[in-house]
């Protein structure tokens, strides 16, 4: 059971071997509690979902704990609630169920711990007090401080110096810090803002220390995997592992991050309108099915582009497997090519391929077991894949008629553009003395379609 993963911490995939025999530990930074989740944020979610499910085949359900928490105080919090006047409380449980809902609707599990920020608030107390007393921090005018440069390793996970960070961060110059690259471990809150006695005066966390907090709390001072999108890397996986490893914890073993998600080749970003969220998606009707198969067509250490295109073929190839599987029975084992290449660092495109290449040998049965351990199939075919994305008939009915004409005249040439153009749009072409049938494949482009006629 040799499942290999790509560790950033040490450059290289390392054979996962687990802390304590035959059990998995795993933490992954979950989202700040606000707003709706973007399908940037799904895919870091879905790339731990299949990691967490893969670490769950091999070592049992009962023997992975996967930990992803909820930030739920944080200043873009306050900030939501100054804007709209509402409590915050409202907002976070609100934020919170959107979440889970949308993650439900990805086919993601549930990680068996969801801990939310504000539950560990004396374990995150506890460790500053730890950090201060063994010289890693320090209290000034109200705020805790992470000293970093008493920490020497800082930056060795996202190899930097901490020259070239103080050189390339917009890091916060503060009269109170002694140094512009020391981070915050607690600072003070007004009347207006959520806060916590401590003794540094009533406060809240600095963002760092609730992970460091909570990962010791509910998985030990050391664990096996660390995950999260590589945009965490620096500062925040940088700290929580300063944070951590200067109270005495060895923290995790495994480092894994995921490349970001794109939109059109762009940045998803509000001003340039290519933003989305699940919820945006699901409500136009793509469904969460689709979504998931897209994502996980890419491998989780490349960059990701969410297309258009990828989402139709994404629904061709479903709605056809669907079709294929109806009513069959799932065999009995996961392709065997789909696991080997699931095991070598999380290559979920590779077992999509596997997919590909069991639908294409009409082992069917293989097909629906497989794509339901990457969680796909799961349902009876759902509405939206009995319907027919595109309605062929009457290019069936136009080469039909072509061809009537062409067996009169003898010449075949209309009949010959028609195939080529439909065969170009990535359609199948049976035509038999009794008529003409036409499929899309996964690759069907409608656009090429139009231009045919
Ligand atoms: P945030 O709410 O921005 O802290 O992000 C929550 C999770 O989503 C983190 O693991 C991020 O690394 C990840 N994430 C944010 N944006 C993207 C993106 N565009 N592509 C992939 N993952 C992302
Ligand atoms: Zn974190």
């Amino acid at each position: 059971m040799t499942i290999k993963l790509y560790n950033t911490a040490t450059r290289q995939k390392e054979v996962l071997t687990p802390i304590k025999p035959g059990e998995v530990s795993m933490y992954v930074c979950g989202p700040t509690v606000y707003d709706r989740a973007h399908i940037g944020n799904a895919r870091a979610v879905l790339v731990f979902d299949m990691l967490f499910r893969l670490l769950r085949q091999e070592y049992g359900a009962e023997s992975v704990r996967y930990v992803r928490n909820f930030t739920d105080v944080d200043d873009k919090i306050n900030a939501r609630a100054a804007e709209t006047g509402r409590e915050i409380s409202d907002i976070t449980a609100e934020t919170t169920q959107w979440f889970l809902d949308d993650m439900a609707a990805i086919g993601a599990l549930e990680p068996t711990d969801m801990p939310r920020a504000t539950a560990y608030i004396p374990q995150m107390i506890a460790m500053i007090e730890e950090l201060i007393e063994k010289g890693h921090a320090y209290a000034a005018e109200g705020h805790a401080l992470f000293r970093v440069r008493s920490y020497e390793e800082y930056g060795k996970l996202s190899g930097r110096s901490v020259d070239d960070m103080i050189a390339g961060a917009r890091v916060e110059v503060a009269p109170f810090k002694e140094d512009p690259m020391d981070f915050v471990l607690w600072k003070p809150s007004d009347e207006n803002t959520p806060g916590w006695d401590s003794p540094w005066g009533r406060g809240r966390p600095g963002w760092h220390i609730e992970c460091s907090a909570m990962a010791n709390d509910l998985l030990g001072s050391e664990f096996d995997i660390h995950g999260g999108g590589n945009d965490l890397t620096f500062p925040h996986h940088e700290n929580e592992i300063a944070q951590s490893k200067c109270c005495g914890h060895s923290f995790a073993r495994i480092w894994m991050h995921n490349e970001m998600l794109q939109v059109e080749g762009k940045k998803m970003s509000k001003s340039l309108g290519n933003f989305f969220t699940v919820r945006d998606l699901l409500d136009q009707g793509v469904s969460g099915e689709v979504i998931r198969f897209v994502m996980l067509s890419t491998h989780y250490r490349k960059p990701m582009d969410w297309t258009e295109k990828k989402r139709q073929e994404a629904e061709n190839t479903l709605r056809k497997w669907y079709r294929v599987t109806e009513g069959l029975d799932a065999g009995e084992d996961v392709s065997a090519d789909a696991l080997d290449v699931m095991k070598d660092d999380l290559n979920t495109a590779g077992a999509i391929a596997a997919c590909h290449k069991l639908a294409t040998e009409q082992n069917f049965r293989k097909l629906k077991k497989t794509m339901q351990f990457l969680g796909l199939l799961i349902e009876h075919t759902p509405s939206w894949a009995l319907q027919n994305e595109v309605d062929l008939s009457s290019f069936e009915t136009l080469l039909f008629e072509a061809r009537q004409a062409a067996m009169q005249n003898k010449d075949f040439s209309e009949v010959d553009r028609l195939k080529a153009g439909l065969l170009d749009a990535g359609v199948s072409v049976m035509m038999s003395k009794d008529g003409v049938s036409l499929e899309p494949k996964p690759e069907f482009d409608a656009a090429k379609l139009e231009a045919l006629k």
